[in-house]
């Protein structure tokens, strides 16, 4: 057994096809004369040209078989065979060095590929093996050689050092079960390719994978980062049974992810994913989501050292606006504080954290860091449907004035020329009781609420979410919490204010008919809950929905409320 990193989840059973790489080598062949410089100089610019021309032609031959990811692969290698800096630096090495094109390119792209991968950022650093691919490409040309084509038979699974980007594009792939790799991270290509085609992968399985020969038999667990060469049959019996079930809750799943959720009486339930960053787009897709109910902008802030700045917000959030294809993403801005803290933000300690200095606080009293996190999500509002939710509003003042400092923002945009959607619309995360008893006040001043269980549950109930030893307390079903739901979603749809749930609640499916009963418009959670959910809103009716509303909201607690929910699914 090897251990790896899982990136592409999936098991498969198959043949090992070891990807051989072509490296290049140096030669040590030195230029005697002006005459041998400028032909190896034409020689050179020759071959970029070829390579050039082959990303070109592989980019228009398969544009409509690529999703965005490959295209943009491919053209950032295009952007990078042509800069203008690389040639300046063969160049420079061909004449003062009078070193051959070849060892000329194979030095120069050894330190770019050197500065890459010594990059902090996971994504940078997995771009050295873009600089390693193209060097490749063009030094095919510079020796004449062919580049190899695979034909594979059915079931292969790939076993290589690390794969290009051009290896897994022109790849035919119809054969493929899975790759594993000896490098490799959970932004290599293997891992963004093998994913977008749902084929299981995994990285990062070390030196061992040498060991591996072609044709030896594979079990690849994509999920588990689990790789075994010539299993027992044993083995490979438990993992067939995996497979067809996989295959049977995947077909399930797959018919599910395309359906509206509608009711059997007709009415439209939005259900949308919470995220963190873009690459959980595939999976809100892959699970049927229609959009980003909540995108926790936490992440970026944290795992660093310092705050990070305008450009590098705006393309985090850009990121996001582009991938999700015009479907509506609700930025949340920054909810630090309490339970989350960053390394170089000397928060202070509090006896209460959680009722202490975070979230929209510490944005209203830090409105120099503020004002940077509104600019970039405005700048990102060019690039899709984005909307602006504030965290842990407990009145209406601070909502104004949190307004005030996003039109401050636009003002400083306009001045700049830089566009943005000057309508964007703008939201608060409901979860402090006093947001939930007031919302026909906080109503006249947002677009829409968003209410968030898991931290109105332990505001409502007295119960640090984080405490096990009270974790029996932490109740969405009490009924006091149930009235305060109800009262945001009563008052929200008096007030034409769209009514969604990012907390866990809106995942439970032991909830789901209760609160649409209310009333509430979506349910935003974790993409993989999606189906479960979704399944509930398909096989009931909102007239049912309704009823068993009615019936909790009498009832006297929340042992009477979850017992007679049960009964209902
Ligand atoms: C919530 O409080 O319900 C919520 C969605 O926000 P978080 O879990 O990030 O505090
Ligand atoms: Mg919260």
């Amino acid at each position: 057994m090897i251990k790896g990193i899982g990136v592409s989840p999936g098991i498969s059973i198959g043949r090992a096809f070891v990807l051989k790489k072509m490296e290049g080598k140096m030669n040590g062949r030195l230029l005697n004369n002006e005459n041998e410089i400028l032909q190896e100089i034409k020689h050179f610019d020759h071959a970029v040209e070829l390579a050039a021309n082959e990303i070109e032609a592989i980019k228009a031959n398969s544009e409509i078989l690529l999703n965005d990811e490959e295209l943009a692969i491919l053209e950032t290698q295009i952007e990078l065979i042509n800069d203008p800096q690389i040639r300046e630096d063969v160049l420079k090495k061909i004449w003062t060095e009078k070193v051959n094109a070849n060892d000329a390119l194979l030095q120069v792209f050894d330190v770019i590929a050197q500065l890459f991968e010594n990059m902090d950022d996971e994504y940078m650093r997995a771009r050295s093996s873009d600089m390693k691919d193209i060097a490749n490409r063009i030094l095919n040309h510079l020796n004449q050689a062919d580049i190899e084509l695979h034909h594979f038979d059915p079931n292969t699974i790939i076993i290589a050092e690390d794969l290009s980007p051009s290896d897994t594009i022109t790849m035919d792939i119809r054969y493929i079960t899975g790759f594993a790799t000896q490098t490799g991270s959970k932004t290599s290509h293997t891992a963004i390719i093998a994913k977008s085609k749902g084929i299981p992968a995994i990285v990062n399985c070390g030196e061992k994978i040498h060991e591996i020969q072609d044709n030896d038999v594979i079990i690849l667990d994509g999920t588990k980062g689990l790789l075994y060469v010539s299993p027992h049959e044993s083995l490979l019996q438990e993992y067939r049974v995996l497979i067809t079930d996989h295959q049977k809750q995947a077909g399930e799943l797959k018919l599910l992810r395309d359906k509206a959720a509608i009711t059997s009486d007709g009415t439209k339930i939005i259900l949308s994913a919470n995220i963190s960053n873009a690459a959980e787009l595939e999976s809100m897709f892959g699970h049927g989501a229609e959009g980003v109910g909540l995108l926790r902008t936490e992440m970026l802030f944290m795992d660093r050292e310092q705050f990070p700045d305008e450009d590098e917000q705006f393309e985090f959030y850009q990121a996001i606006a582009i991938n999700a294809k015009g479907k509506p993403i609700i930025v949340r801005t920054i909810d630090i504080g309490g339970d989350k803290h960053l390394p170089y933000f000397n928060l202070p300690a509090e006896l209460n954290p959680f009722l202490g200095y975070r979230a929209i606080r510490i944005c209203l009293d830090r409105k120099d860091l503020f004002i940077i996190q509104l600019k970039a999500i405005l700048r990102a509002s060019a690039f899709g449907d984005l909307k602006i939710m504030f965290p842990m509003i407990s009145n209406v003042t601070e909502i104004r004035e949190a307004k005030k400092i996003l039109e401050e923002a636009k003002f400083i945009l306009t001045q700049q020329n830089i566009s943005f959607k000057a309508d964007i619309k703008v939201g608060i995360m409901i979860e402090i009781p006093s947001a939930a008893i007031t919302a026909d006040i906080l109503a006249e001043e947002v677009s829409f609420f968003s209410i968030g269980t898991n931290d109105l549950c332990q505001y409502t109930l007295a119960v640090d979410r984080m405490n096990e030893k009270i974790s029996h307390l932490y109740d969405p079903f009490n009924p006091g919490v149930l009235r305060l739901i109800k009262n945001v979603i009563d008052q929200g749809r008096k007030h034409h204010v769209h009514v969604g749930m990012c907390g866990e609640m809106a995942s439970d499916p032991l909830a789901t008919q209760l609160l649409m009963g209310m009333g509430l418009e979506e349910f935003s959670m974790s993409a993989a809950s999606i189906p479960a959910v979704k399944k509930i809103v398909l096989s009931n009716s909102m007239e049912k929905a309704r009823e068993i509303c009615r019936s909790v909201m009498q009832m006297n607690s929340s042992t009477q409320i979850i017992s007679y929910l049960e009964q209902t699914l």
